[in-house]
């Protein structure tokens, strides 16, 4: 049984690197904030309570975010253990989270802030269908059009560099804290998020000691 906490700032490839290893270790992949957007998506009553602080990108009510956490690890259907992402993301979640459950180990992916700024603006989203772009690393065929429904590109609501700027400020604010208290129960593997997706998964096998 493994216990895992992934962090990381938004573009660190936090999501990408949680479903590799997941997959791999047969661990249930936890994100926090896919279980809130589920709620807005089904008009839960939950859902109502979250969806303006979810859409702007705030975060939702600590009380309100431990009571789903714990809901979500009391299903227990983690037989071979957890990965959760998206939480804690401040020093009180975190300290409900290690009075609550043992860890064997928080993997806090690093990335400069020039490199998120560079990673984020870059991201385009279908108008129509969704599709996610990104003109870096999964660039388009056509400029400015999906590929699979010819729908046109547009930039998130919340990517302009403004809202960039104001939520990597709030993340240092709050994370930064946290991955102090983690670190103080030499918990945390700091994993540089700079090169290709391929070799992160790997630098965090092998951080873990798993065949990579
Ligand atoms: P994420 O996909 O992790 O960026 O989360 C999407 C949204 O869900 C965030 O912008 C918050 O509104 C909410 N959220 C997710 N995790 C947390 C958390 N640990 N604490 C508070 N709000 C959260």
């Amino acid at each position: 049984m493994r216990k895992y906490v992934i962090m990381g700032i938004q573009g660190s490839g936090k999501g990408t690197q949680s479903a590799l290893l997941a997959d791999d270790l047969d661990l249930v992949h936890i994100s926090v904030g896919d279980i809130f957007r589920w709620h807005v998506k089904c008009h839960t009553k939950l859902g109502a309570q979250v969806r303006r602080l979810v859409a702007a990108g705030e975060l939702v009510g600590d009380d309100l975010v431990e009571d789903v956490v714990r809901d979500r690890l009391q299903l227990h259907d983690w037989n071979y253990g957890f990965i959760i992402d998206g939480f804690p993301r401040n020093r009180r979640q975190a300290e409900f989270f290690l009075e609550s459950y043992d860890i064997d180990g928080v993997i806090h992916l690093d990335l400069p802030d020039e490199e998120v700024r560079r990673r984020v603006l870059a991201r385009r989203l279908c108008s129509r269908c969704g599709m996610d772009y990104n003109l870096i690393a999964h660039r388009p065929e056509v400029d400015g059009r999906c590929d699979v429904c010819g729908g046109d590109l547009v930039t998130r609501a919340d990517d302009t560099p403004d809202a960039l700027a104001r939520r990597l400020r709030d993340y240092h604010n709050k994370i930064d804290p946290v991955v102090e208290l983690f670190r103080g129960k030499e918990y945390v593997m700091t994993i540089d998020a700079r090169p290709d997706k391929a070799t992160v998964q790997q630098t965090i096998r092998s951080r873990l000691g798993l065949p990579t």
